[in-house]
C-alpha cells in the first residue's frame, strides 16, 4: 500500500530531536504561547525575510484574523480565485464580506492575473491570491492591480511554505501572509496551527490582539476578538521540523521531476513550473480525462491518490446565496474534473514511485 503522505516516516526520521522538543516543553511548564512560541516566530519571519510574525491556532484563524486586522467585513468584496481549498472563500464569508471569484490559469492553477480586473467594484477591498499546491501566483501584476485600486493583498501561503517567486519567498509579498502547519503541509505540526505575517507594526498589533480575545492590556478587551494561539508543543514541534524544511522541499522537487520525467504521455497533463517561480510540490497534480477510472485503477493496485478539489467553492452550498452557477469558471470546474495527486512526500522512496509510475502508465496503455 502506497499512500498519499506518510506523517510516521517523517516522524520516525528525526524522532529523537523531536522527543526531545516535546519533552523540554512539557517540563517547561509554559503551554501557551510563551518561549517555544517567540522562538518559532522569529526563525519564520526571519526565514521569509518579514518582520512580524504571530503564531496562531489553525491556518483558516490566521485567514479571518489577516481580514479582521484589515477592517474587511459586511459590504465589502474580496477577489480569490475560484479554484483554492473552501477555507479561502469560508473565511472571507465568515467575516460577513462576499467572495468574489476569479477563474485560475488551467496550467498553473493559480489565480488567472487577465481577469482579476473585471472583477474589481467599488466594494472591493481585498486580493487574497493562493499559492495553490505550491506553485506562486503571479504576484507583480497582483500586487500592480491592488496599487492601482487601492486594495490590500492577503497571501493564502498555506501550501506554498518555502515557494520562490522571482527568488523571493511567497509569503513576503504582501500585505499580510497566512500560514498553516496542518500536518500534512510541507511544514506541518502535530496538530493544527497557523501564522500569520507582515511588516505593518500596526497590523501586527492589531492581529496579536485579535489572536487573545482583543486584549490590549490582560483582561481589557478594545474589541471582539478569539483564542487562536498558537500553543508551545505544536511550536517546539515545528521549531525541531524547521531546520529540514528546505531539504525537504529539495527532495519534493527532485521526486516531483522524476514523476514528469516518466509521466510524460499523450493522455496525461503534467504539472508546470512557471520560469519566475520555485514549486514546492505540496501536491504532485496531474490531470486525466479519464480521472475517475485512473483513481480507481490505482486504488486496486494499493496506490492512494486524491482530488484536490472535487467541488469548486463558488458551487458550494454555503455559496448558493451569490447565485453563481455550473459554467461560471469553467477551468476551475475542469480542474475539479480531471485534476488527480498521486503520493508524493518527502520520504517517499525510488521504489513506491516507480511503482506509481508503472501504475499510471499501465492504466494509461
Ligand atoms: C490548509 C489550507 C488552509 C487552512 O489551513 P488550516 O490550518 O487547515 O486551517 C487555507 N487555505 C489553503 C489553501 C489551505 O491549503
Amino acid at each position: 500500500m502506497i499512500s498519499l503522505v506518510d506523517l510516521t516516516a517523517q516522524y520516525h526520521s528525526i524522532k529523537e530531536e523531536i522527543d526531545a522538543a516535546v519533552l523540554a516543553t512539557l517540563e517547561s511548564g509554559h503551554f501557551i504561547l510563551g518561549p517555544q512560541v517567540l522562538k518559532f516566530e522569529e526563525s519564520i519571519a526571519t526565514y521569509l525575510g518579514v518582520k512580524h510574525a504571530i503564531g496562531l491556532a489553525s491556518g483558516t484563524d490566521a485567514l479571518v484574523i489577516a481580514l479582521r486586522a484589515l477592517n474587511i467585513g459586511e459590504g465589502d468584496e474580496v477577489v480569490i480565485p475560484a479554484y483554492t481549498f473552501f477555507a479561502t472563500a469560508g473565511t472571507v464569508m465568515s467575516v460577513g464580506a462576499k467572495p468574489v471569484f476569479v477563474d485560475v490559469d488551467p496550467q498553473s492553477y493559480q489565480i488567472d492575473v487577465n481577469k482579476i480586473k473585471s472583477a474589481i467594484t467599488p466594494k472591493t477591498k481585498a486580493i487574497i491570491p493562493v499559492h495553490l499546491y505550491g506553485h506562486p501566483a503571479d504576484m507583480n501584476p497582483i500586487l500592480a492591480i491592488a496599487r492601482e485600486n487601492n486594495l490590500k493583498v492577503i497571501e493564502d501561503n498555506a501550501q506554498g511554505f518555502g515557494a520562490e517567486y522571482f527568488g523571493r519567498k511567497t509569503g513576503s509579498l504582501g500585505d499580510i501572509a497566512c500560514l498553516s502547519f496542518f500536518p500534512t503541509k510541507n511544514l506541518g505540526a502535530f496538530g493544527d496551527a497557523g501564522m500569520v505575517l507582515t511588516n505593518d507594526p500596526a497590523l501586527a498589533e492589531r492581529m496579536r490582539m485579535l489572536r487573545t480575545h482583543g486584549w490590549k492590556k490582560k483582561y481589557y478587551s478594545e474589541e471582539v476578538g478569539y483564542n487562536s494561539r498558537l500553543d508551545a508543543l505544536q511550536a517546539a514541534i515545528l521549531q525541531a521540523k524547521f531546520p529540514y524544511v528546505d531539504s525537504w522541499n529539495d527532495k519534493r522537487r527532485e521526486l516531483a521531476h522524476r514523476y514528469n520525467e516518466h509521466l510524460a504521455t499523450p493522455g496525461i497533463i503534467l504539472p508546470v513550473e512557471c520560469e519566475w517561480a520555485k514549486h514546492v510540490y505540496h501536491l504532485y497534480i496531474i490531470r486525466s480525462a479519464k480521472r475517475d477510472e485512473l483513481q480507481a485503477f490505482l486504488k486496486q493496485k494499493g496506490i492512494a491518490s486524491e482530488v484536490y478539489y472535487p467541488l469548486p467553492p463558488h458551487l458550494s452550498v454555503p455559496c448558493r446565496t451569490y447565485g453563481y452557477k455550473e459554467g461560471d469558471f469553467p477551468h476551475a470546474e475542469l480542474a475539479a474534473h480531471e485534476t488527480l495527486a498521486l503520493p508524493l512526500y518527502p520520504e517517499l522512496t525510488l521504489e513506491q514511485q516507480d511503482e506509481v509510475i508503472a501504475a499510471v502508465k499501465e492504466f494509461v496503455g
